[in-house]
Order: C-alpha cells, then sequence, then structure tokens
C-alpha cells in the first residue's frame, strides 16, 4: 500500500484551522462599545462602572502600558439565535498569541458582579441561551494594558519610563452562537490527531486513527461544517471508543494556573491576575463538576477575600464542594534557597492556618512547582508542619545532570523523608495535549515499580486556568487505546495511591540544587539585605515582647506580628527574593523593607521599654542565642567586655599590621589583607603571596535569563580591583583598629574597610559600594591556607556540606552556592569561616588547573553585586553596604555563633535593672531560634531551637518563669504523638531536660503557671 503520511498531517491540520474552527461560531451579531479610560492605577470595580463611558470603536487603540480600560459592551440578542449557546466575544488584541503574558480582562454584571476573565484562550462571555431573541446584553469589562515582556531591555517594567503610546487594538467584540456540535467535533479530531502524532507508524493503532480522519475529511461537506458535524463525530465515534491498554500509565490530571505572585507585573495585578482566573475557574466548575483546581498560596486567597469578596464567596463554595483544593499549605510559593530557617517555618504555619481558620481544611502536600531548588532543610520542616508529601517540577530545568527520579522519598539533613514527586511532563500548565501525555510517559523514570503520575493543566500568569477545551480533552482520553488514562483527581488521591504502590521508592538525599539561575542569590542586592535584615528584626520583636508579656504584662502584638510576618513571606516569592522581577516589583519591595523595619524598630523599643522599666542604668539588650560581652544570650543586662590586649598598629613603607594578640593582619599599600597571621594556632591563614579581601569584577552575560543566571564561562575573564585612591589608617581607638580604602573604577566608587577589635580572632570587612556597572559580577574573594575536602554551608537550622572539587558533572555545576549567615572551610585542626550580614551568593574553589606539589589552598569569595539588564535594567545601581567577617581558627560552632552576631547587632539602652533571659539553654550547640507567644494567643510560650552542628546533644532549657505544663509541639503549635515521640522530655518545674539528634528541631509549648 502506498502510504502519504505528511499529507495526510497536513490535511488534517489545515481542516482544522481553516474550515472547523472558523466555524465554532454562527450568526455573528456586532455590539455597541464604549470605554472609559484610567491611566493610572486600578479602581474598585463600583467605582469602573460609574465612570463616564464614550463610544468606542472596535479596532481602535487602547491601553498605555499599566493602565485600565473600562468597556461597556451592550446589545440585543437577535431571534435567530434563540436557544442557542450565545456568548459574547472580545479580543483586547491578544494577536493569536501565547495563553497570557499580555493585556486581560474581567468581565462585569452591571452591578459588579465578576462573571468571568477574558484571556487569550477563553475569550468569551456566556450570555445564556435566550428564550426569545430581544434579550438585552450589558457586560462591562475592565480590561488591563499588561505589556508583554520578550526578555530584552525594556522601559515597560516602571512606571516612570513607560512610553506614552497604547499597546493594544480591540479586535473583537459581537455575539454569536457557539456550534457545541462543531466544537465537540475540533476536540474529537484534534484529540485523536495529537494522540496518532505520539505513536509509531509501526503502530496499527497510529494508522486506525489517521484512517478514521480521513474517512471522515472525505464525507464532511466544508460548505456546511455545522450541518455535518454530528455524522463526521460518528464517523469517529469507534476511534475514540477504543478503551487504553490494561497496562497503561495512569496520569492524574490536576486542573492549575501558577500565578506568580509578583513577576512581569507588580503586585497590585497579580491581584486582578487571581479575580480573573479565579472567577473562570468557579465558573468552568459550575459546568464541569469533575473539575478540581488545585490553588495554593494563602495571600492569593487573602487578597481575593479583600478585593473581590463576591468571588471569594464563589471559591469558598467551590472549596466547600471539593471542586476548589486549597493545596501547599504555604503562605506563597516560596523560595526555598534564602529564607531563614524561622521564615521558612513560617511559609507553612501562616499558611496552613489561613487554609485551617477559612475553610477548614489542611493540605497535605508542599505545592512549589516552580522555586529555583530545594534546601535541605524541607522534608523536615514540611513533616514538622504536618505534610506527607511534596511536589516540584523544577528539577527537570537543571541545564547539566538529569534528576533521576520522578517519585521518591527525598531526605533533609536530619534524615527525616517527604514522599515527592515530579510530574514527568516536566510542566506545571499543561493543555492536555497528545505531545505532553505521550512526553510524561516516555519521561516518566520509575516504570515497572510505578504506574501513576501528576500533570497540573491549565494556563498560568493571566491565562485564565484551565479551559473548556481541557476538559473535554480530559474526558475523550480518560480512557483511550493508545493515550494514558487520564482521571482528574485531587494531588492527594494521586499521593496516596503513588505511595501505596511504591513504598520503596528510592532516596534522594540533601538539597535539591538547581543547576540553573544561580544568579537569583545575588541580584537585587536589596531584597537580599532587606529579607535578612527583617527576619532578624523579627525574632528580636517576638522574643523581646514574649519576654514583655511574661515577665511584665506588656500586650502582645499579635496582629502587628502577623502583619509583618505576613509581609515578609510575600517578598520571599520566587521572584521577589531571587530579584528576578521588573524594577516596579522591587522599588515596592525596597520601600516595604524599610517600612518593616521601622514598624519592628518601635515595638522592640516598646518590649525593651517595658522589661527593663524606666531608669539610667546602661543596658544591652542580647536578642543573639550565645552570651556576648558578657551579656547572656537572650538577656538585657550591663555589658562587660573580657579583659583583652589593646590592637597594636604599625604602618610601614610596604602596609600596615594590626595585631591584638590573637591575630596579626597585615594591609598592604594596595589594601588587600596579604597576610593573617592566626597567633594562638601558631600558623597563617592566608596561604603565601596572596591578597584577601579582593574585589573582583567579571563581565556577566547569561545566555538567556540576565536576573536569574549566573553562567560558568564567568569565570574565565576577570579585573582585581587593587587601585588606591585613599588608603586611610584608624587608630585612635585602641580598641578597634581600622584601615579604609577607597577604590574609584569606571564609573563605581568602592570604600573598603578592615577592622580589628579586642579580644577576637574575627577581622571584619565593610564595603560601601556606588555601583554603576552593568552586566558586572563583583566577587570579594579570600584565599585561605586549608585544604578543604568541602566547604559547609548554612542553611534553615544546619548546614549542609558540598565537594570543593568537580570530579563529577555535579559537583561541576554547583559553580555558585547559597549560604545562609556563614560559609565554613576546613581541614583537620584548624578552619576558618566567612559570615556575612545580608549575601547568599558564594563560590569555593580550588587552587586553578595546572601542576601541582603539596596542599592545596581554598578560595572563598562572596557575590556582592551583579548588574543584570532584564528584567529590571537598572538592577543594583546605587549605593549599597555590605559587611562580612573571616573568623579564623573556627569550628563550626563559631560559625554558627559568629553567623548570629553579624545579624543581631545588640541594642543599648537605659533602665531600671537588668532582665534575665526568659529561657536559658544549658548546651551551645542547641540553639533557639524562636521564641514567641503561642498563635492561639492562649498566652502559652513557644521556644523552638534546634541541634545546630549535626550531632547529638543533651541539654536543659531552663525558663525564668513559673511553667504549669511543658510539652514538644509540631510547627503549627499542635500537640502531634509522632512529632512527641522523637524528642521526649524530662521536666523538673521549670527545667525541661531534653536530647535532640542531628539537626533536630523541636519546638516546644510552656504554659506559665
Ligand atoms: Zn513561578
Amino acid at each position: 500500500m502506498h502510504r502519504s503520511l505528511a499529507n495526510l498531517t497536513l490535511r488534517i491540520e489545515r481542516t482544522v484551522n481553516q474550515r472547523l474552527l472558523p466555524a465554532l461560531y454562527r450568526d455573528v451579531e456586532p455590539v455597541h462599545v464604549e470605554a472609559a479610560h484610567l491611566p493610572g492605577e486600578p479602581v474598585p470595580a463600583s467605582e469602573g462602572l460609574s465612570l463616564a463611558y464614550a463610544p468606542f470603536q472596535v479596532g481602535q487603540p487602547w491601553g498605555r502600558a499599566w493602565s485600565t480600560t473600562w468597556f461597556r459592551f451592550t446589545g440585543e440578542v437577535p431571534e435567530r439565535m434563540r436557544g442557542g449557546r450565545v456568548e459574547l466575544l472580545v479580543d483586547l488584541g491578544f494577536e493569536r498569541a501565547g495563553p497570557g503574558f499580555r493585556s486581560e480582562g474581567l468581565a462585569y454584571t452591571p452591578d459588579g458582579t465578576p462573571i468571568k476573565g477574558i484571556e487569550p484562550r477563553t475569550a468569551y462571555v456566556p450570555v445564556a441561551r435566550p428564550a426569545s431573541g430581544g434579550e438585552r446584553v450589558d457586560v462591562y469589562v475592565e480590561a488591563a494594558a499588561n505589556p508583554r515582556f520578550d526578555g530584552t531591555v525594556t522601559p515597560l517594567g516602571d512606571p516612570d519610563t513607560l512610553p506614552d503610546r497604547p499597546l493594544y487594538r480591540l479586535d473583537r467584540a459581537e455575539l454569536a452562537v457557539l456550534d457545541e456540535e462543531v466544537h465537540a467535533l475540533v476536540l474529537d479530531v484534534q484529540v485523536l490527531h495529537q494522540l496518532a502524532l505520539t505513536l509509531a507508524e509501526t503502530d496499527p493503532r497510529h494508522h486506525e486513527i489517521r484512517r478514521a480522519i480521513e474517512l471522515m475529511f472525505d464525507e464532511l461537506d466544508v460548505a456546511d461544517i455545522s450541518g455535518g458535524a454530528a455524522a463526521a463525530r460518528a464517523r469517529l465515534a469507534d476511534a475514540l471508543a477504543s478503551p487504553a491498554v490494561p497496562s497503561a500509565h495512569r496520569i492524574t490530571a490536576v486542573g492549575h494556573a501558577h500565578i506568580d505572585s509578583a513577576w512581569l507585573w507588580p503586585v497590585r495585578e497579580t491581584i486582578r491576575k487571581c479575580s480573573r482566573t479565579f472567577s473562570n475557574v468557579v465558573a468552568l466548575a459550575d459546568e464541569y463538576p469533575e473539575l478540581i483546581f488545585a490553588c495554593s498560596s494563602a495571600q492569593q486567597y487573602a487578597w481575593l477575600r479583600e478585593h473581590h469578596p463576591k468571588v471569594y464567596q464563589r471559591v469558598a463554595e467551590k472549596v466547600a464542594s471539593g471542586q476548589f483544593l486549597p493545596v501547599g499549605g504555604m503562605w506563597v510559593e516560596s523560595d526555598t534557597n534564602m529564607p531563614g530557617g524561622e521564615a521558612m517555618v513560617r511559609q507553612f504555619t501562616e499558611g496552613k492556618r489561613f487554609f485551617a481558620e477559612e475553610f477548614g481544611v489542611e493540605p497535605r502536600e508542599v505545592w512549589l512547582p516552580d522555586s529555583f531548588g530545594y534546601t535541605a532543610a524541607l522534608p523536615q520542616l514540611a513533616r514538622l508542619a504536618g505534610f506527607r508529601w511534596f511536589l516540584t517540577q523544577k528539577m527537570s530545568w537543571n541545564q547539566t545532570n538529569q534528576f533521576p527520579h520522578h517519585t521518591f522519598w527525598w531526605e533533609g539533613i536530619d534524615g527525616s523523608r517527604i514522599f515527592t514527586h515530579f510530574p514527568p511532563a516536566d510542566t506545571y500548565s499543561s493543555e492536555l495535549s497528545g505531545k505532553e501525555l505521550a512526553y510524561g510517559v516516555s519521561n516518566f523514570a520509575e516504570h515497572g515499580r510505578s504506574s501513576v503520575s501528576l500533570l497540573p493543566f491549565g494556563y498560568g500568569d493571566g491565562g485564565g486556568g484551565p479551559t473548556r477545551e481541557m476538559l473535554e480533552t480530559a474526558k475523550r482520553v480518560a480512557d483511550l487505546e493508545g493515550s494514558p488514562k487520564v482521571a482528574i483527581r485531587t494531588p492527594a488521591d494521586f499521593f496516596t495511591e503513588a505511595e501505596r504502590e511504591y513504598p520503596d521508592a528510592p532516596v534522594w538525599s540533601g538539597e535539591m540544587y538547581l543547576e540553573y539561575h544561580r544568579g537569583t542569590y545575588t541580584s537585587q542586592s536589596a531584597m537580599k539585605r532587606g529579607n535578612r535584615r527583617t527576619e532578624h528584626l523579627l525574632r528580636e520583636a517576638e522574643l523581646w515582647c514574649t519576654a514583655a508579656a511574661v515577665q511584665s504584662g506588656h500586650p502582645y502584638p499579635y496582629d502587628e506580628l502577623a502583619a509583618i510576618w505576613q509581609e515578609t513571606l510575600l517578598m520571599q516569592f520566587h521572584d521577589i527574593l531571587p530579584g528576578s522581577s521588573i524594577a516596579w516589583v522591587h522599588r515596592e519591595a525596597r520601600q516595604a523593607y524599610a517600612k518593616l523595619a521601622n514598624r519592628l524598630d518601635t515595638v522592640i523599643e516598646a518590649a525593651l521599654v517595658a522589661l527593663s522599666g524606666p531608669g539610667s542604668i546602661p543596658l544591652t539588650a542580647n536578642a543573639a542565642p550565645h552570651a556576648r560581652d558578657g551579656v547572656p544570650a537572650l538577656g538585657v543586662s550591663p555589658d562587660a567586655a573580657a579583659e583583652a590586649p589593646d590592637v597594636a598598629v604599625r604602618t610601614d613603607d610596604d602596609g600596615t599590621t594590626l595585631d591584638n594578640g590573637l591575630l596579626r593582619v597585615r594591609v598592604g599599600v594596595d589594601g588587600t589583607v596579604t597576610a593573617i597571621r592566626d597567633l594562638v594556632a601558631d600558623r597563617e591563614v592566608l596561604p603565601p603571596g596572596s591578597a584577601a579581601n579582593l574585589l573582583q569584577l567579571h563581565p556577566d552575560t547569561p545566555n538567556e535569563f540576565d536576573a536569574w543566571d549566573i553562567e560558568e564561562f564567568y569565570r574565565r575573564r576577570r579585573r582585581d580591583l587593587t587601585g588606591v585612591v585613599k588608603l586611610v589608617v584608624e587608630a585612635d581607638d585602641p580598641r578597634v583598629a581600622r584601615v579604609r580604602v577607597t577604590r574609584e573604577d569606571r564609573d563605581s566608587t568602592y570604600t573598603q574597610t578592615i577592622s580589628l577589635a579586642a579580644g577576637e580572632r574575627v577581622v571584619r570587612f565593610g564595603a560601601e559600594v556606588d555601583w554603576n556597572e552593568r552586566e558586572t559580577l563583583l566577587k570579594v574573594a579570600f584565599p585561605v591556607d586549608v585544604q578543604a575536602a568541602h566547604s559547609s554551608s548554612e542553611i534553615q537550622f544546619g548546614h549542609v556540606q558540598r565537594p570543593t572539587h568537580t570530579n563529577t558533572s555535579w559537583d561541576a555545576a554547583r559553580f555558585e552556592i547559597c549560604a545562609h549567615r556563614w560559609l565554613h572551610v576546613g581541614e583537620p585542626g584548624y578552619g576558618v569561616a566567612l559570615v556575612n550580614d545580608g549575601t547568599y551568593g558564594h563560590d569555593v574553589t580550588r587552587r586553578p588547573p595546572g601542576d601541582a606539589l603539596g596542599a592545596q589552598p581554598t578560595t572563598v569569595r562572596l557575590s556582592l553585586l551583579r548588574g543584570p539588564r532584564y528584567p529590571d535594567p537598572d538592577t543594583d545601581r546605587g549605593r549599597h553596604r555590605f559587611a562580612y567577617a573571616l573568623v579564623c581558627g573556627a569550628e563550626i560552632a563559631d560559625a554558627v555563633r559568629e553567623g548570629y552576631r553579624a545579624n543581631l547587632p545588640v541594642r543599648r539602652l537605659t533602665g531600671a535593672a537588668p532582665v534575665e533571659p526568659l529561657i536559658e539553654v544549658s548546651n551551645p550547640a542547641v540553639v533557639v531560634e524562636a521564641v514567641k507567644l503561642a498563635d492561639d494567643r492562649s498566652g502559652d510560650v513557644v521556644v523552638r531551637l534546634y541541634e545546630s552542628l549535626g550531632g547529638r546533644a543533651r541539654t536543659r532549657l531552663t525558663a525564668s518563669f513559673e511553667v504549669a505544663e511543658v510539652s514538644v509541639r509540631d510547627l503549627l503549635e499542635r500537640p502531634d504523638d509522632e512529632v512527641a515521640a522523637l524528642a521526649p522530655i524530662s521536666v523538673d518545674g521549670a527545667s525541661v531536660d531534653l536530647s535532640l539528634a542531628p539537626f533536630q528541631v523541636v519546638t516546644l509549648r510552656l504554659r506559665p503557671a
């Protein structure tokens, strides 16, 4: 038999596109259009409806970037449409392109009730089935002129640099009848055709399907598609009725819309995106009772509740009926590399608390499809927050190594495991196309052991979520020969089955490092600093407010702290803290961080005044978990610095020496540190001939995503900043000596300080940078004379070790790594830690390739600044301040202590008397991360602590107040037998003895007597 396969494909595609699709709608009737333009910020519907509307024509342009146009569409349903499925079709200027990321609208009734979103792939408003002609149509559409971004440098992300021209044109506004039979025929053909294309030409099923379509086309009169649609469908019925084979892979399809909480649009637009998509979803859920829509991010529900209560009411109804499913249980889908330990906890607890209070539901699956890598602290935290399962697909974006599993146990630094699944279709916004379904099956790594996978479907980010076409497709592929079986079910149903089927799934231990987007540890430096500062201010605020509440009855500011936490958590969203949003988003975040800092300072000062009472005794408040200068951890008392020799300073022709009896630091005339002698250990800290605290500039030109990526080739070119404009030795204070170096290079200015204080084995560094570089990575380098096989980086509640060599492609791919407050390298007997107060990106390398004899030094570098041009063309231009320190002779415990110290400066105050610490912990390996009052406002004190070194630790915790009852709780402060069994306690009055396993996090709840 002759074959003409390619010709048939052409015939099918052309017939669908040029014959069937144009026949979808009939009886077209134009409507009358009026419009009112809002150049500035959006207004509530009540105001939008009462704007002054003027006549507007289809074809007319509208919408300067970020403006809003309110359209009003009025008309009458003509008699000929009677009984038909009449829809108002609106094309805001979609240009038939992708499903989201452009203009969008929300349709309202004249009384301001949202109907559904208007998006490129769901651009209709139902007018129902009129019983007669003459029925009146009156629909308002709030249309947003959201600009498109294409990855190139653009002024569109900043309201101050917008061009003053309209971006869109109203392309369509008319009533028409949807021909449901033609609609069904299109879907029949598309499902079968897409399926056939995924089947081998050696597969008889491939030919059976194509032959069925061919025969149907042969008989179809293209001049009367509508009249022939029913017969055409009958022709395809057998091909569609043939059931899947028994071994067919089974896919759980879950409706979804990934809506980034800010990104290429400001937060205010996300609020509207949610209202449009969620309106769509509840409308679609009425029509398709089988639809289940998974929606994460408590924040997005909270926005809806505040700004669109009518939509929220509808969502709540659908949550109750099980069709709208809160998942994930986090406040937002946050980044997980950078949020601190307690913030990561609060992402879970704030999210879960919201879902419990609003809907009485508790999600059991962490839902993070899009975050840029996953911290090894997550399995424990998720399990302690009551989660069983974890979902992402982002690891499929790895540029170098393919992750080996799709369904597996993910094990964290403490040994806890969480059952994890990656949808093998490698997407979180599927259309349920034949190609995606087939790819999901062929890509699935667990065949033979597991037969199920999950697939989120629906357009995100302003695409409107699932469409009726997707739901019709799902019906057709539920049980279809040649296709995987697709069933719309809940993620919990999927995970329950997957876990039952595959209890001995493989284990992945440690972090899930994304081999991509490594620039996000550094881009938009102010986000990093703001996040770090706010997290530590929150720690202080909760600690001092709790102490003040327990010890002096000071009212605990529950609402204020919750509001500040929620805003902090929002800014940890996976495009805000990583620095990958437009200028508008980051400007608002910078302002928000400044306001939060002021509010927290106010809270802290009020609590400290209440605690210490009116008086004139100079006091120091130490919120750190370690004693400092004679002030106990978590206490307030006069400080008493330990006796230590002054710092001696000597300057000669070759530089300056600072010597405090513990360290002798040599600063060269070029302002770099050329030697550090550790007088305690009697060894050099730096390799001979080195320059430490050296600023280095690299060209930084990523291949694709500017703000997101650092490419490995950046390292091959660099320029060291050694030119000195001014070098000043500041030796007036015998307790601390300082060298201040000013450098100028191109358009930027750098002021570095190197200081050594009495009694410390720590060299402290400051850098003030007026940064005017673009596409340049600024690093500061510390070569150290230790042969380190691995580096240890602080993460939430512990640390991870990463090799310093590049033996395998996995090691080589980790050329930029994330660390929180400290990074440690060492050899047996000696180590150093580089601590910082607001940066995250690091790299650790050995001697460059080439000949070597003897020990290898290790170079640790901090990433300070970048200058990516997309999506914010002026990223990071302006002034920045950094502080970091080299802790010499550091064990991990020293790194932990100095990390807190660098981020929790003491507060000086005057008061009536010292304040005893509310909580004391006897073992320094056990670190108090949070002290707060319980979320249920009972007045119970909650103490969260963890084992910080990776070993076993026994400790005694003593409260300064009388304790009626102590219990071990989960992160949500609830009793949990499994959690309690992990941390047996014995209580004696106000003292609690407990043992912790490596990196174990324990939440204690103490009820004051
Ligand atoms: Zn995202």
